[in-house]
């Protein structure tokens, strides 16, 4: 069995070195920009992150495609040129935790003040505020996915009340279930934290937008832990220095990393991190990856496969 491994951002040898160790009787096959794949053997598997078109087109045999990674907006943007082949995401794979941390974190933060007495303490003020109580403090989720559950379950532990939006109808015990576009500007204005954990299709990209984030409460907060696409820039922009959001986490950016002349950078109601909520834990994603290839090489069924017709 031949795996052909590839990184955009080149760091592969951990990888090759993890998956011949798991896979001792596969034949690795470590692809580099530039290099042809005509005079080989034909590779049975991918597996991916950030591929380009020139390695996509040269996978002409392989059985399926494994993404290092949860989301496939980076991999489906290709369409057509795609292999019609399965292509399978991580499902979870340590990744569910660090959301959950990354979220309830961020929440707690904006309960409990601290960015307010971050700012006051910088300026040597020592003012205690009024405090909130968590009935007012409703955090919604878009997306309750394999990772957007496990955050609203933490959310849920910490007392928070939990509203979650899907494409699907829910019906989950303690968590007010909303579904679908329709429901949306409903969903919105009684989150006074959004969290977006939404995978990137053509339905999301641009979802929030001046007309969807007014419709959160006046003093609403954001977290955007998805992609950076989901949210317009300026539009986030706009709404924070009028007051109506008083604040935004965000992992995620439309151009990564993030440019410096943006003016995220310089807004101090946004507090920025690069693209670490939740980072693939290379262990772990060897393992569900080798896993999921000997299940398909006994012809058995596997899950996380990519829906390309829904785009996620
Ligand atoms: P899943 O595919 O498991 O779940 C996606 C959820 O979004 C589902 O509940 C789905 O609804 C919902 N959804 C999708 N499209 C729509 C829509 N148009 N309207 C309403 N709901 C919609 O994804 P994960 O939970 O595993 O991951 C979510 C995203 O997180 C990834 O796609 C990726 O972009 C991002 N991510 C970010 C990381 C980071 O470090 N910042 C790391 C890993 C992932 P339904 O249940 O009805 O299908």
């Amino acid at each position: 069995m031949r795996i052909l491994l590839y990184r955009g951002d080149g760091v592969i040898e951990p990888w090759a070195h993890d998956f011949a160790a798991r896979l001792p009787h596969a034949e690795l096959v470590v692809w580099r920009e530039g290099m042809s794949l005509a005079a080989q053997p034909p590779c049975d598997y991918a597996v991916l992150w950030a591929p380009t078109r020139s390695l996509l087109d040269q996978l002409t045999q392989v059985k399926a495609i494994f993404l290092m990674g949860a989301g496939a907006d980076a991999i489906l943007k290709f369409g057509d040129a795609l292999p019609h082949v399965p292509i399978v995401r991580l499902g979870d794979a340590g990744m569910a935790e660090q959301m959950a941390e990354y979220v309830a974190y961020a929440t707690l933060r904006y309960f409990r003040r601290f960015d307010e007495y971050e700012q006051q303490a910088r300026q040597g003020i020592w003012n205690p505020l009024p405090e909130r109580r968590k009935a007012d403090f409703t955090v919604g989720v878009l997306g309750l996915g394999k990772l957007g559950m496990p955050v609203l379950h933490a959310l849920r532990q910490l007392g928070f009340p939990v509203r979650g939006w899907s494409r699907s109808p829910r019906d989950l015990p303690g968590v007010e279930c909303y579904a679908g576009m329709e429901s949306l500007d409903d969903f919105l204005a009684g989150s006074q934290v959004l969290v977006c954990m939404l995978p990137l299709t053509p339905e999301t990209t641009n979802l929030l937008d001046r007309a969807r984030l007014s419709q959160l409460p006046a003093g609403a907060y954001l977290i955007n832990v998805a992609r950076g696409a989901q949210v317009a820039d300026p539009d986030l922009l706009a709404l924070i220095r009028s007051g109506h959001i008083a604040g935004a986490t965000l992992d995620v950016f439309r151009n990564e990393p993030l440019p410096a002349p943006h003016p995220f950078w310089s807004e101090p109601r946004i507090t920025i991190t690069p693209h670490i909520s939740a980072l693939t834990l290379r262990e772990e994603a060897v393992q569900q990856i080798a896993a999921k290839i000997e299940r398909l090489e006994r012809d058995e069924a596997i899950d996380d496969v990519i829906d390309r017709v829904r785009g996620y």
